[in-house]
């Protein structure tokens, strides 16, 4: 037994049959192991008794006092019977209440000490409610911090913690520690074997704490190791040379670049021409001029003999990169390719012909580009706008249509460095830190509903200098309505109520690509004035002369989403508004949406979000491809991130000595993170 040790199937013991198992399998356990890293959500102090004198109303503690009169039952009607029974620990009487329970009879002797663990209530009478109970020198759900474990249905907290306690005596000395000896001793990490018996059942405090920080330093450490050695395989690969100058390109810009934009240009020439594939995300907040960086990078491999690939989440963004990159590159003979879903299959058939015949040197698209007819000559540069929006395989998918393409991933969503360095480990990332001159702060507002008309108003103010609008409606049903037909309505009711003479457009992403990219250009081109849109224009879309943004239900959005809705405005000369409706009626909501008014930085603005929402709603579940960590916190646990940075970067460079059989054990922790899907080497 002792020797198949936590791979020992769960059936071996103690009450635990068939249906157990069963429902253990519901969690996904089904060996010792799996058993032993369900980890308790929470604890309770079972551990010391109170005297009753001391007893606070609505606590959960334990009492040790000796029963005082024979248990007492009444019955309430047909079903209902209450028990109860009088106790006293020399400090008080305390009555004890259970219902239904035909064994308290036998089972409670009159005048036995007891050790009892329930609620109390001081109201209407002093009781505690179904106290569970033991006798002192027997006690096994008392006298202990109790761990509480996530369930499932046959399961209780002290079915599974009895089980668990099994599993820890059955493999003693038979748990090897994941983690070498050494990173153990630099890091002051406790075994794996305590850390085991005390996220279970902590002695203490302490005890638990170092418990916690050994799992989940062990968790961040082998996930980034993973990571680091990929990337090390990665760059062991052969990879296209690019060492065209991007300077031609640079001059011919109708502007001159940030000190920034000029920096980020510098790593990605740096990293086409080093003999390894780039893997890097550029990271800036919106405005930040992103488009014309990547537009460089396609440049540098264009004229140093490859084909370029150029992805964006909507055809409204793929579109306007394709018109703006045709002006950046017209007087550079390069050619552009547009491929969207909407196309006539005609339309689509001469463009793969010429991106598949090398007569074309730049694909730019949407998730079009991914589809299996879509062949390159010599695809040598895969870059995805906002990639937040893409799933890891789709960029993948994107990469895989090259021979070990070099890769450029573009983010909006501004995230601390650190954790960037986490979620996007086989990344290199760059910052564009600065916004290009003459970017005015726009000024921001929470209101509620009883300022509508005002803000209408203020609205029709603007429209009447010629300024444009939007409002944004979010992706939610309204009183059971739709809400494409919600925004339908809003956009009706605006137009006969409130701006008559305006022009008003509507724009939502049940739209083909071809109605958005028609809605679109009428308003960039000032034929609507007032666009009423879904979160849809979310991303990228640049129309200088819109001023005034109201976000109706605003309490709805996510900060860093917010953010991205205002960069929409503010893009040209003239002084811009963001007015963020909020119809909630909780403080919270308020106090939220006020960061929006105090900060226009897209990372401070982003960090508060982390914080507020956490990790997990922060960048939604699908995009970032990451393992579940049980026990690690992305966001709480920075610090100890910093210490596994350190510890991976240094076991991956062959700093930190380990034995064969200490990297097999780790090897084998990794496979079993990834589920077996990346080969750690
Ligand atoms: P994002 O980073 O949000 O993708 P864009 O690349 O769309 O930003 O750039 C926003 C606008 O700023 C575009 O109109 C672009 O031409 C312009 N722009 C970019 N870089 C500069 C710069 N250095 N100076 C002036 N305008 C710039
Ligand atoms: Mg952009």
């Amino acid at each position: 037994m002792a020797n198949e040790g936590l791979h020992a199937d769960i059936r071996q013991l103690a009450g635990v049959g068939e249906k157990r198992a069963a429902a253990f399998l519901r969690l996904h356990i089904s060996t010792l192991g799996e058993l032993l890293s369900h980890y308790p959500r929470t604890y309770e102090n079972r551990k010391t008794c109170k005297k009753i004198i001391e007893l606070q109303n609505e606590e959960t503690t334990c009492i040790k006092a000796v029963v005082f009169s024979a248990v007492k039952t009444s019955v309430i009607r047909k079903n209902l019977r209450v028990h109860t029974v009088r106790v006293s620990d020399g400090t008080g009487f305390l009555d004890l209440v259970w219902f239904n329970n035909r064994f308290l009879e036998q089972r409670l002797k009159k005048g036995e000490t007891y050790v009892f663990y329930g609620k109390v209530r001081l109201s209407p009478k002093k009781q505690m409610q179904t106290p569970l109970f033991e006798l002192p020198d027997k006690q096994k759900q008392t006298g202990r911090i109790f761990p509480v474990y996530p369930l499932t249905e046959g399961l209780t907290d002290a079915i599974v913690a009895d089980c668990v306690e099994q599993a820890l005596a059955l493999c003693r000395d038979a748990i090897p520690d994941s983690l070498p000896r050494s990173v153990r001793e630099a890091y002051e990490l406790c075994t794996l074997e305590f850390a085991l018996q005390n996220i279970h059942f902590p002695t203490d405090r302490r005890a638990y704490e170092a418990a916690r920080r050994r799992l989940a330093f062990e968790e961040l450490f082998l996930f980034q190791t993973a990571l680091f050695s990929l990337k090390e395989r990665r760059s062991a690969q052969s990879v296209a040379l690019m060492t065209a100058s991007p300077a031609p390109f640079v001059t011919s810009l109708p502007f001159s670049l940030t000190g920034a934009q000029q920096r980020v240009i510098r790593e990605i020439a740096t990293d086409l021409k080093g003999g390894t594939a780039m893997n890097r995300l550029v990271c800036g907040d919106v405005g930040s001029g992103k488009t014309a960086v990547a537009a460089a990078a396609v440049y540098i491999a264009v004229k140093s003999g490859y084909q370029a690939a150029f992805m964006a989440p909507t055809e409204i963004l793929a579109t306007q990169h394709y018109k703006g990159l045709s002006a950046f590159f017209a007087e550079h003979g390069i050619k552009l390719e547009l491929l969207l879903g909407s196309m006539t299959a005609a339309a689509r058939k001469k463009a793969l012909a010429r991106l598949a015949s090398g007569e074309a040197d730049v694909a730019i698209g949407t998730h079009a580009l991914l589809s299996e007819n879509v062949h390159f000559k010599a695809l040598g540069l895969a870059v995805t706008d906002e990639q937040h929006r893409f799933g890891v395989s789709q960029r993948r998918t994107l990469s895989d249509k090259g021979d070990n393409p070099h890769v450029l991933v573009m983010s909006a969503t501004p995230i601390p460095r650190t954790l960037a360095l986490i979620i996007y480990g086989d990344l290199d990332v760059s910052l564009i830190d600065e916004l290009p001159p003459g970017r005015q702060t726009i000024d921001t507002f929470t209101v509620t509903e009883a300022y509508r008309k005002r803000i209408y108003a203020f609205i029709e103010k603007e429209l009447a200098a010629g300024r444009q609008a939007y409002i944004v409606c979010p992706l939610v049903e309204e009183n059971g309505t739709p809400e494409l037909q919600a925004a339908t309505e809003y956009a009706k009711t605006l137009q006969k109520d409130v701006f008559h003479k305006r022009r008003i457009g509507l724009l939502h992403g049940k739209m083909k690509g071809a109605e958005k990219d028609a809605v679109m250009a009428e308003f960039k081109n000032g034929d609507i004035d007032l666009l009423v849109a879904t979160s849809v224009i979310e991303v990228g879309v640049d129309v200088p002369n819109a001023t005034v943004m109201l976000i109706e239900n605003a309490e709805r959005f996510g900060l860093s989403q917010l953010h991205q809705l205002r960069g929409r405005i503010g893009r040209g000369s003239f002084k811009s508004y963001c007015i963020l409706m909020n119809r909630s009626r909780q403080e919270a909501a308020g106090a939220r949406l006020q960061i929006m008014r105090e900060q226009s930085d897209g990372f401070k603005i982003a960090e508060e979000d982390l914080k507020q929402r956490g990790p997990g709603e922060f960048f939604g579940t699908r995009q970032h491809g990451l393992p579940g960590f049980k026990i690690a916190n992305l966001f709480t646990d920075m610090a100890l991130l910093k210490e596994t940075t350190r510890a991976a970067q240094d076991f991956t460079e062959g700093k930190i000595a380990y034995t064969s059989d200490e990297f097999v054990l780790l090897s084998d922790k990794i496979n079993a993170l990834f589920d077996n899907r990346v080969t750690f080497s």
